[in-house]
């Protein structure tokens, strides 16, 4: 059951360098949720083989260009290639605004359901809830309102021991799983611990789009597998940072480490950074298990943490 994370675009307002702006997809036992759509987002998905009628919600953090310009694009083309699965989007009250004005210029009637859902902004408020997943939001601090999104995986059920499957009917395991004992058609029951093991913990993932820093949050993110943090510039620049609401590296990591995050991801570099490696150096000696988030590349939560 895949728990993944491909980073779309890593890079900060300007698109430059190679890198894209802010958009990143994320694979919940296959169901597809976007997080922030800058422009060219539906050029990266298609390179990434991404097929545009499975992405079931998008969740866009705030209204900067860089963060939302591309979902028109993406919505258009949906309509286009004749969805009608509902989409499902997520974002600043301001955001319905945008997307109704322009279907309405534009004389489009989507051939889906477009369903719009306005952001609380407040660190916890249940944005949705499912068999798989259940998303949280971060209030993030930043020039407009920012709001990030913490993913947490549905409990999984128990895991069949190997040996001890054969035993068990085909229609009885599902509630074997759910942790029933076994009612044997001899009369028999089997205890649920004599069949099965402690599941797979439940992961997660927090995605901090822009914001500068907000020691608040720690314990909302408390213990969770990765997180994503907006890096924009070294400490260096910290007072940039402070004029633009961005964080440095060294911000992003004290935040994971006071939040005890298992992994620590970079992302949302300044075009002025022609090598990433130095956001790396800073954030490493405040937070260890910090990876740079790289164009294209596709992360998998797991357990003992992401390989790359
Ligand atoms: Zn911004």
């Amino acid at each position: 059951m895949r728990f993944a994370v491909t980073t779309l675009g890593t890079g900060a307002a300007l698109p430059a360098r190679g890198r894209y702006p802010s958009a990143q997809l994320l694979n919940i036992r296959e169901r597809l949720f976007l997080m922030d759509c800058g422009e060219g987002t539906q050029e990266r998905l298609r390179m990434a083989q991404v097929n545009l009628g499975r992405i079931a919600r998008v969740f866009i953090s705030h209204m900067h260009g860089d963060h939302y310009l591309g979902l028109m694009g993406l919505i258009s083309s949906m309509h286009l290639l004749g969805r009608n699965m509902a989409l499902h989007v997520h974002g600043p009250a301001e955001l319905r605004e945008v997307i109704e004005l322009q279907l309405r210029v534009s004389g489009t009637y989507l051939r889906f359901p477009l369903h719009f859902y306005p952001v609380q902004h407040t660190s916890g408020a249940l944005v949705m809830k499912d068999d798989r997943v259940e998303v949280t939001e971060l209030a993030l601090k930043h020039r407009v309102q920012s709001t990030g999104f913490l993913f947490r995986e549905a409990p999984r059920p128990r895991k069949l021991i190997k040996e001890r499957v054969d035993i068990i009917p085909h229609y009885a395991r599902r509630a074997v799983k759910l942790g029933e004992d076994l009612l044997l058609p001899d009369g028999r029951i089997v205890p649920n611990a004599e069949l099965t093991e402690p599941p797979t913990p439940p992961r997660s993932y927090a995605y901090c789009s822009d914001t500068a820093q907000v020691p608040d949050l720690a314990p909302f993110l408390h213990g969770v597998d990765l997180l994503y943090h907006e890096a924009t510039f070294t400490e260096s620049l910290a007072g940039r940072a402070k004029e633009t609401m961005h964080s440095t590296a060294k911000q992003a990591a004290t935040l994971a480490r006071d939040a005890q995050v298992g992994q620590l991801m970079l992302g949302h570099f300044s075009s002025r950074y022609k090598d990433v490696s130095v956001l790396l150096a800073e954030a490493v000696e405040y937070f260890p298990n910090t990876i740079l988030a790289r164009e294209g590349d596709t992360y998998e939560v797991g357990e003992t943490g992401v390989q790359g």
